[in-house]
């Protein structure tokens, strides 16, 4: 029997990057998932080009009832979640005395109003279902750690253990455990469109930016890879106890120790 065989799983902003990836990955484990995105057609291209038991659908995670559709569709046409991965972001840098309060709010919204809206749906659905569940927020090394010119990034991702550890202690009776992955830099479009951006801001070349700003604190220089973030997904959705429960997983190429 496969990990994940029989497991409904669903995966935000999974059109792209790091959420594409666990998608595959829980897919190849044997979970139905669902591909949620901005764009359905994108979500949906996703979807095929994984294929099994996979189904795109259209959720803006900031808004409440396109995430409350999205979850009643997952459940008539696949059933309760057993596993949710809200891993939708996205990154805008400037100095905290430049960054716009439209900005900052977006991002808040994105990251944490994100969170909240697709864990409650999904704990509702655990908890009616009664056979416990999963849930992974996608932390970064930011939900520990600061950087210039990230402030809502890194309040928000501050923000996820928060919410983990009291979705933890709130789910245990129903089995329901949550957990934040916390990546170091992983080569996604939201990090090649850094590169540039945080080249132009600090006056320095793009290859200085990877050396000596994203990748300056590593044991070895390197980036954290898709498939890294994905066996540790799988790990995580496949942990059978609330023995691990309310942590944060980092996985960064020891960037950050705890
Ligand atoms: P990405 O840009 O490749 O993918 C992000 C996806 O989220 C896109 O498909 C986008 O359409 C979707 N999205 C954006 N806003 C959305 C919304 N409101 N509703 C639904 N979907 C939305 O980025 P990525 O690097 O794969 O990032 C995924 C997550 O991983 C983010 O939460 C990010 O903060 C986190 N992360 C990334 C890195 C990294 O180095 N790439 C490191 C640590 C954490």
């Amino acid at each position: 029997m496969q990990e994940l065989e029989g497991k409904i799983a669903l995966v935000t902003g999974a059109a792209s990057g790091i959420g594409r990836a666990i998608a595959q990955a829980y897919a190849k484990a044997g979970a139905r998932v669902v591909i949620a995105d901005l764009a359905a057609d994108k979500a949906e291209e996703a979807a095929i080009a994984i294929g099994g038991n996979t189904i795109g659908i259209a959720m803006d995670v900031t808004d409440e009832a396109q995430v409350e559709d999205g979850f009643a569709r997952t459940l008539r046409e696949l059933g309760p979640v057993d596993i949710l991965v809200s891993n939708a972001g996205v990154q805008i840098v400037a100095p905290l005395v430049d960054f716009r309060f439209d900005d900052w709010k977006r991002m808040l919204a994105i990251h944490l109003d994100g969170a909240f809206l697709t864990a409650r749906a999904a704990m509702r659905q655990m908890k009616d279902a009664g056979r416990g569940g999963s849930i992974l927020l996608m932390g970064s090394a930011h939900s520990h750690v600061a950087s210039r010119l990230k402030a809502p990034y890194v309040t928000a991702k501050h923000g996820l253990l928060g919410l983990a550890r009291t979705i933890a202690k709130e789910g245990a009776p129903d089995g329901i455990r949550a957990n934040v992955m916390c990546p170091g830099f992983v080569r996604t479009p939201l990090v090649e469109k850094q590169i540039p951006e945080q080249a132009k801001t600090l006056g320095i070349s793009e290859d200085a930016v990877v050396r000596d700003v994203m990748l300056r604190d590593t044991v070895d220089g390197e980036f954290t890879t898709l498939e890294d973030i994905a066996d540790t997904a799988i790990f995580l959705a496949g942990f059978r106890s609330n023995a691990l429960t309310g942590q944060s997983i980092v996985v960064t190429h020891g960037w950050y120790m705890h």
